[in-house]
C-alpha cells in the first residue's frame, strides 16, 4: 500500500517536493563572462589546495593542524593550547574579516571561494555532465533511477568519483597529519594501521556523500554562513540581483509591448545550483554564484536587449536609493579588524620561545626534614615554542645557601611539547621572615631563552618555629 505524504501548504526548500522528496537539482552551465572568471578561480584554489601540504615555510608545513598534539602551524608559525591570546586574535581577525567582505562584496565567498561550491561546480558537476550526457541527459537518469534502473554509464561516474574522493581526503588529511606521515600510512598495509585507515576511509566517504549525494544541501540546511546573511548584508551590500525596475512585467513572445525585459525563458532559474528563481529577490539560498547572471546576459543578447538584467548590485541602488560606500560597518569592521591583527602582530612579536609556569607541589605548603631543614616543594611546567628540541635547567636565586634536589634537572624538551620538573628547595628555617620568603626560579635553555619566575617559598612562623624546637629539645 502506498501512501502519499500530504503536500506543503507553503514554500519549501528548492531542493525539496512539495511532498518533502528530495528535488535532483541538474543545472545547465552558463558560459559567460563570470563563469570564466570563477573557473579561473576555481583552479587555481584547486591547485592551491594540493599544493600547500608540500610547502615549507622556515622549516615547518606552511599549514599543519596537529590535532592531537594540539599544535597548530600557519605560515612557519606554530600555536599551542597556551597561546590563548594568540589564537583568540586569529579568530577575531577571521570572524571580522568575514562580516567586513560580506558587508562590502556580499556572499562572494559562497559563490567563488569556497570549497563546497568550488569542487561541485568545477571537478564533480563536469564530470557528471560529461559522463551523462549534460542536463537532459541527467534528467533522463534520475528517471530511470527512479523506476530501479541504474544505467552503467552513472555507474562510471560513481567510480570516478570515488577515486577523486580518495584523492580529495588524502590532501585533506595531509594537512592535520603532515605529508611524510600520509606517505607512510598510504605505504603501510591497512592492517598495520587500522585507525588511521578508518580515518582515511570515514573522511573519503564523507566527501563523497557530500558531493555525490548530499551537494546543495550543505549550503542550504547545514552551512551556518548562509544563515547569518540576514544580519551581515545590509541594503547596500553587494548582491546579485535581479532588476525588477526594468524586468517586470515578464513575459513570452514577440510582442512587448507593455511588457519589461524578462522574456520569463526560465534559464536564470536552470541553471541555478541551488535550484531557485533569483526574481523572487533576495534568498537566503542563493550563494552568489553568478550563473543565472550569465544566463540571463546569454538569453539578453538573443533578444537585443542590453545586458545586465540580473547583476551585482545593491537593494539600495535597485529600488533608486543613493549609493553609500561609506557607511558604518564598513568603517567599523575595519577598525575592529586592524586592531585584532594589530594584537595578533604584536603578540607574535613579543612571544617567548617557553612558556614557564612555577606551581606549588602537591600536598603540604612545607615539610620540616629530620635535619631541621624547611622542604618547599615546586612543580616547573615548561612548554617548548622554540621550534626545536631544548634541555631547561632550573635554578634557584634569592636563597642562599639553600639546597635543590631536582632528579631531572636539566629536564629535555621536544618542540612544541611540555614538561614538568619536580623540585625540592631546602632551606635553613632562620632564612624565612614571618614564615615567608621571596625567591626567584630561573629557568634557562642555555641559549637565548632565560626567565625568572619569583616565588615565595613558606616555612614556619619564628614562634612555630622555637616551639617546635623546643619539643625536639625540651632542655632548651
Ligand atoms: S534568464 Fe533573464 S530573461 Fe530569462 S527568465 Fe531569467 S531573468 Fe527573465
Ligand atoms: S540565484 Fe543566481 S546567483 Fe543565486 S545561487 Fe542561483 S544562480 Fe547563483
Amino acid at each position: 500500500m502506498t501512501t502519499n505524504a500530504p503536500a506543503a501548504s507553503g514554500r519549501v526548500l528548492p531542493t525539496l517536493n512539495e511532498d518533502g522528496s528530495r528535488r535532483w537539482i541538474r543545472p545547465k552551465p552558463s558560459p559567460g563572462k563570470f563563469w570564466q572568471r570563477r573557473r579561473v578561480v576555481a583552479y587555481g584554489l584547486m591547485f592551491v589546495f594540493c599544493a600547500i601540504p608540500y610547502i615549507r615555510m622556515n622549516g615547518k608545513p606552511l599549514i599543519l593542524l596537529d590535532l592531537p598534539r594540539r599544535e597548530f602551524t600557519l605560515f612557519g608559525t606554530t600555536f599551542l593550547p597556551t597561546d590563548t591570546l594568540l589564537l583568540m586574535f586569529l579568530l577575531f581577525s577571521i570572524i571580522i574579516g568575514i562580516f567586513l567582505l560580506t558587508a562590502l562584496a556580499g556572499r562572494v565567498w559562497c559563490g567563488w571561494g569556497c570549497p563546497q561550491t568550488v569542487y561541485l561546480e568545477f571537478l564533480y558537476r563536469p564530470i557528471e555532465r560529461w559522463f551523462e550526457g549534460g542536463r537532459s541527459g541527467s534528467l533522463q537518469m534520475d528517471r530511470e533511477h527512479a523506476r530501479g534502473q541504474l544505467h552503467p554509464r552513472r555507474l562510471a561516474k560513481y567510480g570516478v568519483y570515488l577515486l577523486l574522493s580518495l584523492f580529495l581526503a588524502h590532501t585533506f588529511l595531509a594537512y592535520f597529519v603532515g605529508i611524510d606521515r600520509l606517505v607512510q600510512w598510504v605505504q603501510r598495509s591497512p592492517f598495520d594501521h587500522p585507525t588511521s585507515f578508518a580515518i582515511m576511509a570515514i573522511t573519503t566517504f564523507g566527501i563523497m556523500a557530500d558531493f555525490t549525494w548530499f551537494r546543495e544541501q550543505t549550503c542550504l540546511v547545514a552551512c551556518p554562513y548562509g544563515r547569518w546573511q540576514s544580519v551581515l548584508l545590509d541594503r547596500q551590500s553587494l548582491i546579485v540581483a535581479y532588476d525588477r525596475n526594468r524586468g517586470e512585467p515578464r513575459g513570452r513572445g514577440k510582442d512587448r509591448a507593455g511588457l519589461g525585459d524578462c522574456v520569463d525563458c526560465g534559464a536564470c532559474v536552470i541553471t541555478c545550483p541551488t535550484g531557485i528563481d533569483i526574481r523572487d529577490g533576495l534568498q537566503m539560498e542563493c550563494i552568489h554564484c553568478t550563473q543565472c547572471a550569465d544566463a540571463c546576459d546569454a538569453i539578453m543578447d538573443r533578444v537585443g536587449k542590453p545586458r545586465g538584467l540580473i547583476r551585482y548590485s545593491s537593494r539600495a541602488a535597485l529600488e533608486g536609493e543613493r549609493v553609500r560606500r561609506l557607511r558604518p560597518r564598513v568603517v567599523l569592521y575595519p577598525l575592529a579588524l586592524a586592531i585584532a591583527l594589530g594584537g595578533l602582530a604584536y603578540t607574535l612579536a613579543t612571544r617567548a620561545p617557553a612558556d614557564v609556569t612555577v606551581l606549588r607541589g602537591l600536598g603540604e605548603p612545607y615539610v620540616i626534614e629530620p635535619d631541621g631543614h624547611v622542604a618547599n616543594q615546586l612543580r616547573v611546567k615548561i612548554t617548548n615554542r622554540a621550534g626545536g628540541d631544548r634541555v631547561y635547567r632550573v635554578s634557584i636565586e634569592g636563597a642562599p645557601g639553600s639546597d635543590v634536589i631536582a632528579p631531572d634537572n636539566p629536564m629535555p624538551v621536544a618542540a612544541g611539547q611540555t614538561g614538568t620538573m619536580t623540585l625540592f628547595v631546602m632551606l635553613a628555617p632562620s632564612a624565612f621572615h614571618d614564615g615567608e620568603r621571596d625567591i626567584t626560579v630561573r629557568i634557562s635553555d642555555g641559549a637565548a631563552f632565560s626567565q625568572g619566575v619569583p616565588y615565595r617559598l613558606v616555612g614556619p612562623e619564628s614562634d612555630e618555629h622555637d616551639d617546635q624546637q623546643h619539643r625536639e629539645d625540651p632542655k632548651r
